[in-house]
């Protein structure tokens, strides 16, 4: 499946392995080596098998630039030396992932280099809340943002075209910049009332839910999550979600109260 001297960059998912696509589970149990960054979940990890060389690559927060030519530098160095190697990323390569430096660093060094698509965050946050990304009608257009900065840098997005009321973002890397969001997109005319959902660890056993209004959000961001990666959505696709989570539990009470005082017709 993969040449000697190939490189494939593979989506690891968001951390369940259930999660991960056949043809990842095919490449990583076919490769020679595999360096995988701080993300891949540790599912995902134990099905690499034994024979594998696994290499953690992952990245401190702050010393991104310099790291990334290191494991550019291994990688290729790597398939040079003849390996199969896979370059395992959370969530789907090709979003947030530094995905165009390692093709360019293969290309250039004339490795062939391919991408296996992963489940990226987003989605696997919108199937934890049980909602739709998309809504007819209400949410029409769907934002992949990151909120990342560079260390000591102030978080600058288009807030104007961010606070978009037919819109849902989903901010990756936003939860230590909860309040800027907060702030950003408020000043832009996005109302203090519009829905938000922090999702922490979704996909995983430890994941963690939450759902919230903008102007709440820094609060949020502070009490209700941990230190897992953390995704946020934010717009009213949220909010129909909610809503219809709540009339779904009204009509398991209604469910639940008909069976314990059943009806003397019965
Ligand atoms: N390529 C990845 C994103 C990498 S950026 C993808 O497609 O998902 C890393 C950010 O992704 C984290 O800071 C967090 O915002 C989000 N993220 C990754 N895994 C997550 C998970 N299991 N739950 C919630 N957010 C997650």
């Amino acid at each position: 499946m993969i040449d000697f001297g190939e490189v494939w960059l593979v989506g690891a998912g968001p951390g369940d392995p259930d999660l991960l696509t056949r043809k990842a589970e095919k490449l990583i149990c076919d490769a020679s080596v595999v360096f995988f960054d701080a993300l891949v979940g540790q599912g995902v990890l134990d099905l690499v098998p034994d024979h594998v060389r696994l290499v953690p690559v992952g990245k401190r927060a702050g010393r991104h630039s310099k790291d990334q030519n290191a494991i550019d530098a291994l990688i290729v160095e790597a398939a040079l030396a003849g390996e199969k190697v896979v370059r395992l990323k959370g969530g789907d390569p090709s979003i947030f992932g530094r995905a165009m430096e390692e093709l360019t660093a293969c290309r250039d060094a004339g490795i062939p280099v391919h991408i296996c698509p992963g489940v990226t965050a987003a989605s696997a946050a919108s199937a934890s809340l049980g909602m739709s990304l998309t809504l007819r009608g209400l949410a029409r257009r769907l934002t992949f943002v990151t909120a990342h900065t560079k260390r000591g840098k102030v978080l600058s997005l288009d807030w104007q075209a961010l606070a978009d009321p037919e819109a849902t973002l989903a901010i990756y890397m936003g939860k230590s910049s909860a309040a800027q969001i907060g702030e950003g997109l408020m000043s832009a005319g996005l109302p203090g009332s519009t829905p938000v959902a922090l999702v922490e660890n979704a996909s995983l056993d430890g994941e963690v839910s939450f759902v919230t209004r903008l102007d709440l959000l820094p609060l949020a961001a502070k009490t209700a999550v941990g230190d897992g990666p953390a995704l946020l959505l934010i717009g009213e696709a949220i909010g129909a979600a909610a809503k219809a989570q709540s009339r779904a539990t009204l009509h398991r009470a209604d469910f639940d109260q008909d069976r314990s005082h059943p009806s003397t017709n019965d």
